[in-house]
C-alpha cells in the first residue's frame, strides 16, 4: 500500500532567490532577479505561468498608463511582455485601446489605454522567457510552510505528487497573492478590511466566443445615452437588457449590469459580472462553494447574452476559469502601509519603485451592486520600497496582491500591471541584496531605484 510520507522526500533544491507563485507578480520577480545574474527557482501550484491572467481569464491588462491617458508609466518588464505578445499576435499595444470602447466595456473613465491579450500567448511567451533567463521553474508544487532561523527564511517546504520536500532560497519572494509566505511566517495581516468585517467579491471569469461584434457595438450605440454614470463612470453598460430580463423572470442575479470586455479577436469578449460575497480564498471549503457558484452565474449570464443581448446570439462559452477570481484576501504587514489617501493624493515617497495611476475602485463590498470610486488627485502616485518589506521577518520580499496596503488602496494597485512592476522591483531588489550581502531590508532604495530606472522603469 502506497503511504504519504510527511517527512521530507529530499532537500536537494536549492537556488538564491526563490519565488512562490507564478501569477503576474511572480513571473516579473524571476525573471528580473534572474537577469540580474542570480539563481532563481519559481514553485507555482498550477500547470502553467499567468496566475489571475491565464488560469483565472482575467482581462484585459488595466491601464499602465498616468491618470490623463498622455504617458505610459507602468515600463520595465511589463512593456517588454507586452511588446513581445503583440509582435506574436496576441495583444494590442495599450497605445491603440481607447476608453469608451468595447475594449474597456465602454467604461470611460481610468480605462484608457487598456492591454487586450490572449491568456494561451502569455502562457506560452512565459515558458519562454523562463528558458531565455534560466529560471528553474516547479509546476504543480505547492507552498506549504516556510523554514526559518529565528526570524531569517531560508527556504520552504513544499507539496506536490512526490511528497513534501524543502526548497532552499537565500531571499524568498511571496508572489501567492493571499500572501501564504508571509502569513504563515508569523507576519501580522489583515483579511479584507477588518474595521468594516467586509471584503471585496470574488468572480468567476469566463470567455465567449462567436459574437457578431458589430451587431453588439450597434446595440450599445443605439442605447448610449441610457449608460448610467456615477463620477464619469460607467458601471452599467447593457443594462437595458438586464431589465428587459428582468421583467421577463430570467435575471435571479443581483447585478444589474453587464461588464463586457473585448478581447484581440473580435467576436471573442470577456466576462467580469458574476459576484459571489463574502469569499475566503485561504479556506478550501469556502473556495469550493464559490467555484460552484461562479459556474451557476456564468451559465445564467451566458442565457442571458443568449437570449437578450444583440451579436450575442450564437454566442458560445468558450471557457470558464480554472479557478474564481479573488479581489482581496490578506494584506500583509510591511514597514509601510499604503493607505487611499497616499494614493488619491498623489503622493510619490522618495523610495517609490513604481509609478501607478490605477484608480481606488472597490467593488461590490456592501454587496453586489455597490461600487466605490475615488479618482486620483494628481497624474499618479508611488509605491514604496518598504510595502514590499514584510515587518518582522528577514530574507523575505512581498509582491502583487499582497503588498502592504491598506484595503482601499489594495483596491487600486492589485490590477495586473502594477502587480507586475511590483514583481520586477522585488526580484531586482532580492538579487542586489544577494550581491551586496545585505539583506533586502537592508538595500538602499535609491540603488534599487537606479537600476530599475536602467531596466527601463519608468520612475
Ligand atoms: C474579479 C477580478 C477582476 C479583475 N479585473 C482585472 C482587470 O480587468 N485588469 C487587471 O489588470 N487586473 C484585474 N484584476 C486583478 C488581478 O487579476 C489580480 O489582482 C492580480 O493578478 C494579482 O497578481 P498576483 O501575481 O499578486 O496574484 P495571482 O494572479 O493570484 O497569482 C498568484 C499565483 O500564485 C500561485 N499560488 C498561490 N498560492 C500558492 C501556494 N501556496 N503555492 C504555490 N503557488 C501558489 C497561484 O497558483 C497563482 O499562479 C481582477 C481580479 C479579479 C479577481
Amino acid at each position: 500500500m502506497e503511504q504519504i510520507n510527511l517527512t521530507p522526500v529530499r532537500d536537494t533544491l536549492s537556488a538564491d532567490v526563490l519565488v512562490i507563485g507564478g501569477g503576474p507578480a511572480g513571473m516579473c520577480a524571476a525573471i528580473a532577479a534572474a537577469r540580474e545574474g542570480v539563481s532563481v527557482l519559481l514553485v507555482e501550484q498550477g500547470g502553467c505561468l499567468g496566475g489571475s491572467a491565464t488560469r483565472g481569464l482575467v482581462g484585459p491588462f488595466m491601464t499602465c498608463y498616468d491618470r490623463k491617458g498622455e504617458t505610459m508609466i507602468i515600463r520595465g518588464l511589463f512593456e517588454e511582455i507586452v511588446d513581445r505578445m503583440v509582435a506574436r499576435g496576441c495583444a494590442l499595444h495599450p497605445s491603440a485601446v481607447r476608453a469608451g470602447t468595447g475594449f474597456t466595456s465602454w467604461i470611460v473613465v481610468g480605462h484608457d489605454h487598456v492591454t487586450p491579450f490572449e491568456p494561451e500567448g502569455l502562457k506560452r511567451l512565459m515558458d519562454d522567457m523562463m528558458e531565455e533567463a534560466g529560471v528553474k521553474v516547479l509546476f504543480h508544487t505547492d507552498f506549504l510552510q516556510p523554514v526559518m532561523e529565528g526570524e531569517t527564511l531560508t527556504g520552504a517546504v513544499v507539496s506536490s505528487k512526490r511528497g513534501i520536500e524543502i526548497v532552499r532560497g537565500r531571499v524568498l519572494i511571496d508572489c501567492t497573492g493571499d500572501g501564504d509566505v508571509a502569513a504563515r511566517a508569523g507576519v501580522p495581516f489583515e483579511m479584507g478590511n477588518e474595521a468594516l468585517g467586509l471584503i471585496q467579491p470574488a468572480t468567476m471569469f469566463f470567455h465567449i466566443c462567436g459574437v457578431d461584434a458589430a451587431a453588439l457595438e450597434a446595440d450599445i450605440q443605439a442605447n448610449l445615452h441610457n449608460f448610467y454614470r456615477k463620477d464619469g463612470v460607467n458601471y452599467r453598460s447593457l443594462h437595458w437588457r438586464v431589465s428587459e430580463a428582468r421583467a421577463q423572470g430570467d435575471w435571479p442575479l443581483q447585478r444589474v449590469s453587464i461588464g463586457l470586455f473585448r478581447m484581440p479577436q473580435p467576436d471573442e469578449w470577456c466576462v467580469n459580472t458574476s459576484r459571489i460575497m463574502g469569499v475566503d480564498s485561504t479556506d478550501n471549503e469556502s473556495l469550493t462553494a464559490a467555484e460552484v457558484e461562479g459556474r451557476r452565474q456564468a451559465e445564467i449570464i451566458m442565457q442571458f447574452l443568449n437570449k437578450y443581448v444583440p451579436g450575442c446570439q450564437n454566442a458560445r462559452l468558450k471557457s470558464t476559469a480554472t479557478y474564481v477570481g479573488i479581489r482581496e484576501s490578506r494584506h500583509i504587514r510591511g514597514d509601510y502601509r499604503l493607505t487611499a489617501q497616499d494614493l488619491i493624493s498623489a503622493q510619490v515617497p522618495e523610495d517609490s519603485i513604481l509609478l501607478a495611476a490605477n484608480s481606488v475602485d472597490v467593488h461590490g463590498r456592501f454587496g453586489p451592486t455597490s461600487n466605490e470610486y475615488t479618482p486620483i488627485e494628481g497624474d499618479y502616485y508611488g509605491i514604496p520600497y518598504r510595502c514590499l518589506l514584510p515587518i518582522g521577518v528577514e530574507n523575505l520580499l512581498l509582491a502583487g496582491r499582497c503588498v502592504s496596503a491598506d484595503s482601499t488602496a489594495a483596491g487600486a494597485i492589485r490590477v495586473m500591471p502594477p502587480c507586475m512592476g511590483m514583481g520586477q522591483a522585488a526580484g531586482t531588489a532580492a538579487a542586489l541584496a544577494i550581491r551586496q550581502g545585505v539583506t533586502p531590508r537592508q538595500l538602499d532604495a535609491q540603488f534599487l531605484r537606479r537600476r530599475l530606472l536602467e531596466n527601463k522603469a519608468y520612475l
